[in-house]
């Protein structure tokens, strides 16, 4: 089932989220809810929270389109349990901040400990965009956006043209 993507500012996404006792049918049954949604955006990413779920669960796929076999990747209660020193800088949005972008650093690779969609423990190195991806999404189960690494000044542009999104398309539903 496609769920409503929540759009920032919203009170849910700035929590933070608690872990899963355990992946039995029901994370399942959200981990399948969360790839669909992520897939109809299209995104590359998502965390629980942006569908109002407050459980550390998030789906990721950063296979190319064309270019790549679909790689999706469900992880419950994941944990950073290595970062590199080395950083890069990638241009970061957010199915939450839409058609909103901005540059943030980040370490090039990470190693993350995580339940599977088994319910099975696994250790995985994430590198380049999947790294970035990664990041983003255990963020999120942190109440952490994007746009939080960005200046204070970009950071209240970027969200009182959100506010203003959210008034138009409250407004747009109303009228219908
Ligand atoms: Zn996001």
């Amino acid at each position: 089932m496609i769920r409503t993507i929540l759009l920032h500012p919203d009170p849910r996404l700035k929590k933070v989220c608690d872990p899963v006792p355990e992946v039995g049918a029901s994370v399942r049954a959200l981990m399948k809810d969360m790839l669909q949604t992520m897939y109809d955006a299209p995104g590359i990413g998502l965390a629980a929270p942006q569908i109002g779920v407050l459980s550390r669960v998030i789906v990721m796929d950063c296979a190319k389109g064309e270019e790549e076999e679909p790689d999706p990747i469900c992880l419950a209660n994941p944990e950073i349990a290595w970062s590199s020193e080395e950083t890069g800088e990638h241009e970061e949005g957010c199915l939450s901040i839409p058609d909103h972008f901005g540059m943030v650093t980040r370490p090039s690779s990470v190693r993350v400990r995580f339940l599977n969609r088994e319910g099975v423990e696994e250790e995985r190195e994430f590198e380049g965009i999947r790294a970035v991806c990664v990041q983003h999404e255990i963020d999120h189960l942190n109440g952490k956006l994007f746009i939080d690494y960005l200046s204070p000044v970009r950071r209240q542009m970027i969200t009182s043209k959100m506010k203003k999104l959210k008034r138009e398309l409250a407004r747009g539903r109303a009228a219908e």
